[in-house]
């Protein structure tokens, strides 16, 4: 039988990467991106000052003689330079006048510095003076600014510090979140090329099965895995098409089978195992879907099938999932997700587990791997993960209270409280 590592990576291998589409910035969230974006000009597009402020030429004042307790005629006042303040600029406007010897001129921040400026000396740092107008003359104002507080770049961000035009912005295979929307909207650009999203079926097998909003009769359950794989698909930004429930009857399987097949991906729960009416693999079979593996050794999950049709240019990657919802939300978790990802056009499908510290002895029991529910939390030293009380594959009661599963390794001997272990989540961190 098959590794679960053996098993994902005959996944990986037969799922193809979707086609591109164009998709406009406002849509563009948890999308990825099927080409690089560079980015169409420097940035910022002008030198912009950086904090409310005064700017100055820093040259002109380093430089200049203060033997004769001048500079351009302006005082100096021991380690101080008085400069009149000639211009006041806020964001968004901007001045073509050079700046003087002598001169300063205030901005406020992400003002475009006025051109001979070099520098800005934060408001905090300077005194000003007002000098009383005289007749027929205007308001002057003189600030005082400690040389120390003087230097070349001081507050500036210059024209395109952050980003040269032609540098890459983004890379290819990467998903958009927020900031990156910001990135494109500050260069102006309106769209995007990303792969298209995955469309998946999940179809529910099985006699047992009533729909969640019927009352079982006796002997009944309820279909939990639908909603539980509806979600799991838009968790990880699929399209999902609820099939609803199959009997175990070979026309009704082979209609919903058909139907599914449409899709990039069809997920079955149930019918994958050894019971007499587990007729899923023989359906798939009849409907041409070509058989990559049926079977990984792992608990739970052990009965997982795996295959591909294609038919001209479509391709339907096909998992028949054991119908017990813990394997069902494991093998998603561990199987499923990789191949949407790469579908997606991700970068790394199948990134390494995380790794938290094991807070209480385990003992692993069986000659399988265990994918153990836990619950993962975020603290002092780092990730630490605690196993819940767990019957087995059928217990989706201990799903309730777990964020994640962990991967224990038959070993013979008990897990050791303080062992660093593989874990993988399902939900959010400390929430
Ligand atoms: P199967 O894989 O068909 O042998 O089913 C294994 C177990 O999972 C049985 O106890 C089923 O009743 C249960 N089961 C199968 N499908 C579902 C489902 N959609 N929702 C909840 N439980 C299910
Ligand atoms: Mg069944």
């Amino acid at each position: 039988m098959l590794t679960v590592s053996q098993a994902i990576n005959l996944i990986l291998s037969e799922t193809h990467a979707g086609l591109n589409e164009s998709v406009s910035v406002g849509a563009a969230l948890n999308r990825v991106l099927s080409s690089p974006v560079l980015t169409p000009h420097d940035s910022p597009l002008f030198d912009k000052s950086l904090m409310d402020g005064f700017a100055v030429n820093s040259a002109s004042l380093l430089t200049a003689q203060v033997s004769d307790g001048t500079i351009s005629g302006e005082r100096t006042l021991g380690d101080s330079v008085s400069l009149n303040v000639c211009e006041t600029l806020t964001a968004g406007t901007h001045s073509e006048k050079w700046l003087s010897e002598g001169q300063a001129v205030r901005v406020m921040t992400g003002t475009a510095i006025p051109p001979g400026a070099d520098c800005v000396v934060p408001f905090e740092q300077v005194t000003v003076f007002p000098i009383e107008r005289e007749v027929d003359q205007i308001d002057r104002e003189v600030v005082s600014i400690p040389r120390r507080a003087i230097s070349k770049g001081n507050c500036v961000l210059r024209r395109g510090q952050s980003a040269r035009s032609g540098d890459v912005l983004l890379t290819a295979g990467v998903r958009l979140y927020a900031q990156h929307l910001a990135a494109l909207a500050e260069f102006g650009i309106p769209e995007i090329q990303a792969r298209r999203l995955p469309r998946c079926a999940v179809l529910a097998t099985g006699d047992e099965l009533v729909e969640y909003t019927q009352n079982p009769g006796p002997g009944r359950i309820r279909n939990s895995n639908e909603p539980m794989l509806l979600g799991q698909l838009r968790q990880n930004y699929a399209e999902p098409l609820g099939l609803g429930i199959a009997r175990d009857d070979h026309d009704v399987l082979r209609s919903g089978i058909q139907q599914g097949l449409k899709c990039d991906f069809l997920i079955l729960t149930g019918g994958v195992s050894v019971g007499i009416r587990d007729l899923v693999p023989a359906e798939l079979n009849a409907a041409g879907v070509r058989k990559v593996f049926h079977g990984v050794h792992m608990k739970p999950g052990k009965p997982l099938w795996f295959g591909v049709y294609e038919k001209g240019d479509h391709r339907c990657c096909v998992f028949g999932l054991p119908g017990n919802p813990v394997s069902a939300l494991a093998c998603f978790e561990l199987f499923v997700r990789p191949a949407l990802r790469k579908f997606s056009g991700i970068c790394n499908p199948d990134p390494l587990p995380m790794k938290a510290i094991l807070m209480e002895p385990y003992q692993v029991r069986g000659d399988r791997p265990v994918y153990h529910p836990v619950k993962i939390e975020a603290g002092d030293q780092g990730l630490t993960v605690r196993p819940l009380r767990w019957i087995g594959s059928a217990d989706l009661r201990a799903t309730v209270d777990a964020n994640g599963m962990a991967l224990f390794e038959p070993c013979g001997s008990p897990i050791a409280t303080g062992t660093c272990v593989s874990v993988w989540l399902w939900a959010g961190l400390n929430e």
